[in-house]
């Protein structure tokens, strides 16, 4: 049966591999985006996660064009780098803000018609970096931990209406996020995985399509490395 899925920041990069994959599958897919041209094939609603009255506005519109969201998939992120003593209180709120913050938004007004339904299906992109650590990324790295709580609590507060809730937590993906590292970052990063590569936008996609279909029912609260063995034993 055709669902209405909402992928934030599906735009680009693994949101919109996630998008594909929900749309190859047959599902209604809307996806956010902030600024520019949305890619072709999805219902595209404007939103910054950051922005309450956006995160309602958008939710209005997908209720209107494509149905209640059945499956949410937060994936929305930014990354803002900086040895602790060069950051600035700024530079860690904001991606508070937008990764940790940002999310509870969209997965609170998505629950409202979960609840009603009882049913639903709720799929945070985290990170490797949250469990692991990753120098210079402090702030990075305490938002995307910070999702594994919330999502735990939700699992436990949402389990008995039939709404799971679960983590994937990406490794080194080739996106824009990963294209500003430099030559030399980049073999670091790839010499401390065991699958010696970084991993394409697809192959986390297919793990959050998993986590979103019935045979995944009985799957709530984990947190699933789509990785390369980079996190093992986290
Ligand atoms: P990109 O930088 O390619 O894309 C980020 C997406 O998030 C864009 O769609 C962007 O929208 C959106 N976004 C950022 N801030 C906001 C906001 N305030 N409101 C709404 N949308 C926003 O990143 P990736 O595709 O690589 O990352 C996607 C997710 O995966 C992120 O949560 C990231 O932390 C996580 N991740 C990525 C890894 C990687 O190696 N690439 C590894 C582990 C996790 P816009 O186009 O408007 O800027």
């Amino acid at each position: 049966m055709s669902r209405s899925v909402l992928v934030t920041g599906g735009n680009r990069g693994i949101g919109l591999a996630i998008a594909r994959a929900f749309a190859e599958a047959g599902d209604k897919v809307a996806i956010t985006y902030r600024s520019g041209e949305p890619p072709e094939g999805f219902l595209a609603v404007k939103c910054d996660i950051t922005d309450p009255e956006q995160v309602e506005q958008a939710f209005k519109e997908v209720e209107e064009k494509q149905g209640a969201v059945q499956v949410l998939v937060a994936n929305a992120g930014v990354t803002r780098d900086q040895l602790l003593l060069r950051m600035s209180e700024e530079d860690f709120t904001s991606v508070l803000d937008t990764n940790l913050t940002g999310t509870f938004r969209v997965v609170k007004r998505a629950s409202k018609a979960m609840l009603r339904a009882r049913k639903g299906r709720v799929v945070l992109i985290s990170s490797v970096v949250g469990l692991l650590g990753s120098a210079g990324q402090a702030n990075y790295a305490a938002s995307k931990a910070g999702l594994v709580g919330f999502a735990r609590s939700l699992a436990r507060e949402l389990g008995s209406r039939n709404i799971t809730v679960n983590v994937v937590a990406p490794g080194f993906v080739d996106t824009d996020m990963t294209r500003v590292l430099s030559d030399e970052q980049r073999a670091n990063i790839v010499a401390g995985v065991p699958l010696g590569r970084y991993a394409q936008p697809e192959e986390i996609a297919a793990s959050v399509r998993f986590l979103a279909s019935e045979e995944a029912a009985y799957i709530t609260g984990a947190v699933i490395p789509v990785d390369g063995g980079l996190g093992m034993g986290h």
